[in-house]
């Protein structure tokens, strides 16, 4: 399994498995969808699998992926390989 399908929202402490990777259900918070339902988040927790470093990944109830790094290793992993090694700026995108 590689998607998260869920037609109400688990309880809090619930796990699903990827490949090697767990990821915990660590709360779940009310968002409401473009379409106007009202919908969950849900925030799961899980150990970068590069660093050891523990993160959180929001997803809605139906999710076709999830992250598997930190934030970090995945800045790290788009970022061109340059022998320079300067940092390009971020931009965040803000959703409503
Ligand atoms: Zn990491």
């Amino acid at each position: 399994m590689n998607h998260v399908d869920y037609k109400t929202a688990p309880l809090v402490g619930a796990t699903i498995q990827l490949d090697q990777q767990t990821y915990r259900l660590e709360a779940t918070e009310p968002y409401r969808r473009k379409d106007g339902v009202l919908s969950r988040l849900l925030i799961w927790r899980s150990d970068c699998p590069r660093c050891g470093q523990s993160f959180t990944v929001k997803t809605g109830l139906v999710t076709k992926s999830l992250n598997r790094r930190c934030e970090p290793c995945r800045l790290r992993a788009k970022s061109p390989v340059s022998g320079r090694g300067r940092a390009q700026p971020i931009t965040i995108k803000r959703n409503g």
